[in-house]
């Protein structure tokens, strides 16, 4: 670990289009973000947010830049290898939960296991100690369609850290919950990152879990315009400033 210094994007450019419909969707981003930390990326709808994240997290690549996470470039990876760094170290929880309705829940928080290759006699007491986690453990032979809002939040959740990744992203993670259920996810995750450590790197439009966060990263077209708690370096180039889709240059 270098410093203990987790993510670290150095001058990430992320542009969509070509010529006159050129979208700069982000613009020379450097930050770093320190293990075990829980970092709140906020800004309007369109700002940049979940390119940012999805970048961070190698969904998506940028144009140009380097994102190096736990000391690996990560978009230098082959696909193989970028799979299996994913399954191992990093997980996912998204506004849709994208579970698998007709599945299990023990199928859908296995899946993860899988990917990562772990063993199938080893799948079962991990899936049983994460089900436990969310409090569904008296769910585990359930069909995951059958679950409430909430419970299937708390399954993707579940699914989110049966590999004990060392880092959580999340896209507005309660943005299809009522608020009483949004905030028992939001605890929970939370008491996961003091717990287990978890690196929590969350997207949100919600002011009362971005003040809950130790790092604040505010999107504005396309780039950074604040970071509050620990650490953004300034753009060390600027070239260009970001045009809407379709404007002519
Ligand atoms: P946010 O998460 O802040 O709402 P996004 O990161 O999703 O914003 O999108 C940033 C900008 O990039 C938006 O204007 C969006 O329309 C544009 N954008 C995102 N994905 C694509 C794409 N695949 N093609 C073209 N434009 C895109």
């Amino acid at each position: 670990m270098n410093g203990g210094v987790l993510i670290e994007v150095k001058i990430i450019s992320k542009v969509y289009g070509k010529k006159d419909n050129l979208f700069i969707a982000l613009n020379d981003i450097s930050l770093t973000i320190p293990d075990g930390a829980t970092v709140a990326i906020t800004g309007k709808s369109g700002s940049g947010k979940s390119t940012l994240m999805h970048i961070m997290s190698g969904i998506d690549h940028p144009n140009e830049g380097e994102v190096i996470v736990n000391g690996k470039d990560l978009h230098s990876l082959k696909k193989k290898e970028m799979d299996r760094f994913r399954a191992e170290e990093m997980s996912f929880i998204f506004q849709a939960f994208f579970i698998e309705a007709n599945q299990s829940c023990y199928q859908n928080v296995a899946l993860p296991l899988e990917i990562a290759e772990i063993p199938s006699r080893r799948r079962r007491t991990m899936v049983e100690k994460a089900l436990g986690r969310v409090d569904l453990s008296e769910k585990i032979d359930s069909k995951a369609g059958d679950l409430s809002g909430g419970q299937k939040q708390r399954l993707a959740i579940a699914r989110a850290i049966v590999n004990k990744p060392q880092i959580i992203f999340a896209d507005e993670p309660t943005g299809n919950l009522d608020s009483a259920t949004g905030d028992k996810i939001i605890d929970l995750l939370f008491e996961l990152n003091k717990k287990l450590g978890c690196t929590l790197c969350i997207v949100t439009h919600d002011d009362e879990l971005a003040e809950r966060c130790k790092i604040r990263i505010q999107v504005k077209d396309g780039e950074v315009v604040s970071m509050t708690g620990r650490s953004v370096s300034k753009p060390k180039t600027k070239t260009t400033t970001r045009k809407k889709a379709g404007a002519k240059s």
